[in-house]
């Protein structure tokens, strides 16, 4: 049996990870499930999977979460430290599926133990890359992408050598203002940001896709991940989300991994990896599909994608502060205190504000570095979202 952690359990990814193990459960040991408010959620899959912990990351849930898991025989816990806790108890897999910055620190404790982490939180390797390959290498663990993209570069690298590859260039689905006129755009609300064409996902990570931060975390993240250099990464616009990467070699040669836009195929391949095995996914049939589409990114509608492409240039804590700033704008838009296209022009004057006073390109990357610069950029950022309101 393989003993599984899954942090961000009750979130989007988590509950597709438990999709994936329910349909196999004699197979795993479930150690640990974390999530944040929705407590029912938790104590639900805690009591289905018979975990040893559940964890809220909120310490005013905990008297739910206990009443939930009472006679349950599982532990009920709350807040970071304890998050820190269960992420220190020893698996074999553990999926990183915590939004945002949060979720860097569990998964750095899980590599420490040899775990393979499975990666979603995409954040960590934007905030902290280097920091999180490092550790994984100390402690022989390994870091298996789940980001769409990313697998599907992963398995495009498969048995290659790396100093074959011109290029990667990862796909994007445009979003829910694809076409949307861009004298509109200023006006757009957050419940229509939430509204992906193609793919089912959490509401923060939909409205990062609709702004294209998505795309620009996802650039970073192939930096950090795959080690080639910003000027051999590129994302294209690619409306029905079947390509989701190209891995292009020096001989000409390219290839594209395609598949239904479903994250139980990535998630599948993180848990299954080195096999192959059967996943509930819909098969591709590119007869029915018809045609695909490709277009270059529109740096006008989503300067995010600018400023991303700016940010895995300058590298160092510019990610950290890129992150944190980007999250802070999106409350701020979720909170109708400041437009959607005002998200990225609040982003680009905190990365102005700080890259010199603060050296981000060139400073040292340690947890403790990187949890002072996203504080900054946080305030900053409310700064710049006030001067806007
Ligand atoms: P969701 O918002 O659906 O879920 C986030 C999870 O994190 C939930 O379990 C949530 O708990 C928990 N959480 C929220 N705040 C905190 C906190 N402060 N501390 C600890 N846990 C917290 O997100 P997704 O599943 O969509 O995304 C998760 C990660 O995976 C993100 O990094 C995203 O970028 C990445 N990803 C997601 C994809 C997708 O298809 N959804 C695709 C590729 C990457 P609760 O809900 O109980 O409050």
């Amino acid at each position: 049996m393989r003993r599984v952690s899954i942090f961000g359990a009750t979130g989007s990814i988590g509950q597709n990870t438990l999709d994936l193990i329910r349909r196999d459960r004699d197979s795993y040991d479930i150690v640990a499930l974390t999530g944040g408010r929705n407590v029912a959620q938790l104590a639900q899959d805690a009591r289905e999977f018979g975990a040893d912990i559940a964890v809220t990351a909120f310490d005013d849930a905990l008297p739910d979460l206990r009443d939930a898991l009472a006679d349950s025989g599982a532990e009920a816990a709350a807040g970071s430290a304890a998050i820190l806790e269960a992420a220190d108890r020893p698996v074999d897999w553990i999926m990183s599926a915590i939004i945002g910055a949060a979720g860097l620190e569990p998964g750095m404790r899980a590599l420490r133990h040899g775990a393979t982490l499975a990666l979603a939180n995409k954040e960590s390797l934007v905030c902290a890359g280097p920091l999180l390959m490092a550790e994984a290498k100390k402690h022989g663990a390994r870091i298996m992408p789940v980001d769409s993209e990313h697998s599907a570069v992963f398995q495009g690298l498969i048995g290659e050598d790396h100093d074959t590859v011109e290029k990667v260039t990862i796909t994007a689905s445009g979003g829910a203002f694809r076409k949307t006129p861009l004298n509109v755009l200023k006006d757009v609300t957050p419940d229509q940001a939430m509204r992906h064409p193609n793919w089912s996902m959490g509401a923060r990570i939909t409205i990062d896709s609709a702004s294209m931060f998505n795309k620009a975390l996802e650039l970073i993240e192939t930096k950090e991940f795959f080690g080639f250099e910003s000027n051999q990464i590129d994302a294209i616009l690619h409306p029905e989300s079947i390509v989701h990467a190209m891995v292009s070699f020096h001989d000409g040669g390219v290839m594209a991994h395609m598949g239904a836009p479903d994250m139980r195929h990535a998630i599948g391949f993180a848990l299954n990896w080195p096999e192959r095995r059967d996943l509930p996914v819909t098969a591709l049939d590119l007869l029915e599909i018809g045609q695909l589409n490709f277009e270059p990114l529109d740096e006008t509608r989503w300067p995010a994608i600018r400023l991303g492409r700016a940010v895995m240039k300058a590298g160092g804590l510019t990610g950290a502060a890129f992150n944190a700033a980007k999250e802070r704008a999106m409350d701020g838009f979720i909170a109708r205190d400041i437009r959607f296209t005002d998200m990225a022009p609040v982003v680009e004057d905190v990365l102005n504000q700080m890259s010199v006073e603060f050296r981000l390109s060139s400073a040292e990357i340690t947890l403790d570095s990187v949890g002072e610069i996203d504080q900054m950029a946080r305030i900053r950022a409310e700064e710049a979202i006030r001067a806007r309101t």
